[in-house]
């Protein structure tokens, strides 16, 4: 039976990966700051503690683990990670989350570690055109991201492939990019653009209004969670260590996303925009290196997994406020 340690096990992603290794048979170790937020963890031994203390690092990582995911980090959507204030709290908690693991890992002899970088490490210049927007793994440089958020990501994946170099451990690194899906935060300020218009379009009447931050025109992809746990074990089962892009191809504009959720949820709404963080004008996944050293692309369209998260999130709406919805 394989031992594996998932940091940052309460989050939305982490809390995913926990159920898909429990049904691979593996013995579960999380780690998170609190208890994943919508359902039970299914992991066999839960720590609630903080991963910027070293010493509650060195006792999570106790034994030789097979593999260990560090997903641990300070993160949220635009409202959080692109409005500045936030910047220092960002930079300093997730340095020393990976600061910390990496080193304990070391220690302990663990065979093989997967850290989760983002898309936001990719230089701002290339992302300026909606249409046309560049994220192949190898534009990263000269490093230019547009937040505090995609340069810390950028400095730990340096340190996870120093500890490669200097001291022979196997790494194992994605760049994500937008994921979304059933129990990821949908309120408080941390949630994200899918999330965020799912809550909106769940609580707005038939032929209202939502506000959307900019005009709508900004282009992503999104991938759905299900897509993202299968892109992660297969990288991290590879030979191949990245750091490789774990996203969807199929870019939409921020406006079209929200005729998506709206055309789930049945409802027709104006949209009105309003200013607010945006990040940059375009990014798309670049999935070319994936397909072509793991064989991997995700199976479903947007519109899929956008059908299951607003059935979720409409839930969650309703039951805050029965009276809605
Ligand atoms: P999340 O915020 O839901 O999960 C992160 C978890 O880390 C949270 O449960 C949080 O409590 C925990 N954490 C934060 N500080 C901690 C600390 N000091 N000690 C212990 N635990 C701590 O985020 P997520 O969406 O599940 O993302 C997981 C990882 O993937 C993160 O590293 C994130 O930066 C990266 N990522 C996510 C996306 C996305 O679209 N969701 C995109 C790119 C990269």
């Amino acid at each position: 039976m394989k031992n594996v340690l998932v940091c940052g096990a309460g989050g939305f992603i982490g809390s995913h990966l926990v159920k898909r290794l429990k049904d691979e048979g593996c013995w579960v170790r999380g780690v998170d700051l609190k208890y994943p937020e919508f359902s039970e963890t299914l992991a066999d031994d839960f720590v609630i503690g903080d991963l910027r203390d070293p010493v509650l690092c060195s006792a999570s990582v106790d034994r030789p683990f097979d593999e260990v995911f560090q997903l641990a980090a300070d993160m949220g959507g635009a409202g959080f990670v692109f409005v500045g204030d936030n910047d220092a709290a960002i930079m300093h908690n997730s340095a020393m989350i990976n600061l910390n693991m990496v080193e304990a890992c070391r220690f302990a002899g663990v065979k093989r570690i997967f850290y989760s970088s983002s898309a936001c490490i990719y230089p701002e210049r290339n992302q300026l055109d909606p249409d046309n927007p560049v994220c192949s793994e190898d534009s990263a440089y000269p490093a230019a991201p547009d937040s505090e958020y995609g340069w810390e990501k950028l400095f730990s994946e340096r340190l996870y492939m120093a500890y490669v170099r200097n001291y022979g451990m196997v790494v194992r690194i994605a760049r994500y990019h937008n994921i979304f899906g059933e129990e990821g935060t949908w309120t408080g300020g941390r949630e994200k653009a899918p999330a965020a218009l799912c809550r909106k379009v769940a609580e707005a009447k038939d032929g209202g209004e939502i506000q959307m931050w900019g005009d709508g025109l900004q282009t992503r992809s999104f991938l759905y969670i299900d897509e993202c746990i299968d892109g992660t074990l297969k990288l991290m089962r590879s030979d191949f260590m990245g750091p490789v892009n774990i996203g969807s191809e199929e870019m939409v504009s921020i406006n079209q996303l929200a005729r998506m959720i709206m055309e789930a949820a049945g409802k027709t709404l104006t949209i009105d925009h309003i200013p607010g963080p945006q990040g940059v004008r375009g990014r798309n996944s670049d999935n070319r290196l994936i397909m072509e050293e793991l064989g991997w692309a995700p199976s479903q369209p947007l519109q899929t997994g956008i059908a299951k998260t607003y059935r979720w999130i409409e839930e969650q709406v309703r039951n805050q406020d029965p009276g809605n919805a």
